[in-house]
């Protein structure tokens, strides 16, 4: 018998096994059984602060084996058909999974370094204020999921396997934690591992992978509906390499703007997209629980935090004219320098998997679409561009040093400089800037309306201590790489696949892993058929 239940315990009984296993019995009028907790969540709406669980009882044992998930490969041998993966992000890597699973040979190319590589790039980003341009928090190993935040929640049930892909996660070292909590995370402590596993396994398994080695061109056939050669250069020696291309797989990522610009200049048709542009605020984590979990006083949030985690929120706020909303997060984490380029400020967020920094930041951003950017001849970079522009302006106000351009949340909502800022866990550093003249006036007046709307939802989010960093632009890809839903070819050429964040068809880790395996398997149906 296996009869799945759902049951809310108070949080400080979320380790008591025997109070669970009471619950459990009065639920089901079982007197012996087992169980295994397949979803955990906490219900912080009111004071009255539950776990909510989600059940396997069963009157066998439950053994953690049994979920065992082992990936199967297919042998890869010369006569296998190549896909030329560009980008080893999270969609780049599990695309070459996918590609090994169905018999095909992957070869990536990463304008990148390896994991190990890139860490002296980042630590020239944050001591230094040096960006290397292809190797960065963006770009390298793993692309921009390696120093993420590691927050594996996404609402892209519809679009592929979840499972799939957390389950994947936990095989190269995540832990299986992720599969029980209803909001994962691995935090950016742990995921270097775990993608260096995910390289060792598919080279292990027949594929290739070649950092330091950009896409610089393209050529097309002459009826201009594929691609017959891309030519490569191996950033190492600067050595340029054409190389014939049956399937390419572009997996680049919403912050490869030359990627985009070298599409527009060969005609590759493009379209604009909507985005979201803001900031990060950044409040003391302290602070953050006290609010999410009702705390009274400094005792009760240090009993409260003995048995939950440090507190998340989301906020959102619609006006007929505007939408503001949080994104990305991170309890305990870090703000984290992201420009891929010498001349601009961009700003995400990170935490280690334990959440255990003072600090709590959100990246708060506005939508912005068409009519926001009165693109009326349909310019598919000018989104692009806006983001660009703002990136750029909030390098020269921060002093043409990475610092980040500031303000106290209190300020920003008076159009006040502040005299002076709190800590900030940016780095290399922040300066005292009037937001409202590096923003553009319709994000600043969004930003300033929503800040007041979410101190009405979560009081105290507007408060002395909060500081706000300018600017959280790389939220999605301003422009679509358009492909046809069904085979996932690109709308003009086809054995071109646009693929995750970069074309506009995902948003985060799992979104984008999920897409760059439904990609892999469009690829493989296509090749099946032509053998026919
Ligand atoms: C600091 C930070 C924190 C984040 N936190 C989270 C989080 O908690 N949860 C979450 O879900 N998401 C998070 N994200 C977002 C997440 O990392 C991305 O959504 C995800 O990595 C997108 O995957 P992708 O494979 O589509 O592209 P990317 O990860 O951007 O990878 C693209 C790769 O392509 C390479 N590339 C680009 N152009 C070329 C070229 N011409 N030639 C060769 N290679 C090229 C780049 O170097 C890059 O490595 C975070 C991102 C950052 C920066």
């Amino acid at each position: 018998m296996n009869k799945v239940i759902s049951i809310q315990i108070p949080f400080h009984k979320i380790s008591d096994v025997e109070f669970i296993k009471n619950v459990i019995q009065r639920e089901t009028g079982l007197k012996f059984f087992h169980y295994s907790i397949l979803k955990k969540n906490i219900d912080a709406r009111t004071k009255n602060i539950k776990y909510s669980l989600k059940i396997l009882v069963s009157d066998e044992e439950i053994s953690p084996n049994k979920q065992l998930f082992l990936p199967k490969f297919k042998s890869i041998n010369k006569t296998s058909r190549v896909v030329h993966i560009i980008g080893a992000g999270p969609a780049g890597l599990f695309a070459a999974l996918q590609c090994l699973e169905a018999g095909l040979k992957p070869i990536i190319f990463e304008q990148g370094k390896t994991v190990k590589d890139r860490r002296r790039d980042l630590a020239n980003i944050t001591k230094k204020g040096i960006v290397n341009p292809v190797s960065n928090y963006c770009f390298g190993e793993g692309g921009a999921g390696t120093y993420s935040d590691g927050k594996l929640y996404t609402r892209s049930d519809k679009r592929g396997d979840i499972v799939k892909v957390l389950n994947y996660l936990v095989y190269f070292g995540a832990s299986p934690d992720i599969l029980t909590d209803a909001h994962p995370h691995i935090g950016t402590n742990k995921l270097p591992s775990i993608i260096e596993n995910i390289r060792n396994t598919i080279i292990q398994n027949g594929g290739e992978i070649f950092f330091s080695h950009q896409l610089v061109d393209l050529n097309l056939n002459a009826t201009k509906d594929k691609i017959k050669t891309i030519v490569v250069r191996n950033l190492s020696n600067e050595s340029l390499h054409e190389i014939p291309c049956e399937y390419l797989i572009l997996a680049t990522g919403h912050s490869a703007t030359p990627l985009f610009l070298l599409l527009h200049d060969k005609k590759i048709y493009l379209e604009f997209k909507p985005f979201a542009i803001g900031v990060r605020v950044e409040h003391h984590q302290e602070w953050i629980d006290s609010i999410q979990y009702h705390c009274v006083n400094r005792q009760d949030w240090e009993y409260k935090r003995s048995y939950l985690p440090p507190a998340r929120y989301t906020l959102v706020h619609t006006s007929s004219d505007f939408s503001a909303y949080s994104f990305c997060m991170c309890p305990g984490g870090i703000i984290a320098p992201c420009a891929t380029d010498v001349n601009e400020v961009v700003t995400n967020g990170w935490s280690p998997s334990k959440r255990n920094n003072p600090f709590a930041n959100s990246g708060i951003v506005v939508a912005i679409n068409q009519k926001t950017l009165n693109n009326t001849d349909a310019n598919p970079l000018v989104g692009l561009y806006y983001r660009q522009a703002i990136e750029q302006k909030c390098f020269e106000a921060g002093g043409k040093n990475l610092f980040a351009p500031a303000q106290r949340i209190t300020d920003f909502v008076k159009n006040k400089t502040s005299a002076s800022l709190p800590d900030c866990s940016y780095r290399p550093g922040v300066l005292s800037v009037n937001l409202s003249e590096c923003l553009p006036e319709y994000i600043y007046q969004s930003l300033k309306r929503a800040f007041i709307q979410f101190d009405k939802k979560m009081k105290g989010f507007i408060s002395e201590q909060a500081v706000v960093v300018a600017p959280e632009s790389r939220t999605s890809s301003p422009v679509r790489i358009p492909r046809y839903k069904q085979t996932y070819h690109h709308v003009q050429i086809k054995n071109l696949f646009p693929c995750a964040e970069g074309a506009g068809y995902a948003g985060g880790i799992v979104s984008a892993a999920i897409d760059g395996m439904n990609v892999a398997q469009a690829i493989s149906l296509m090749s099946s058929n032509s053998l026919e």
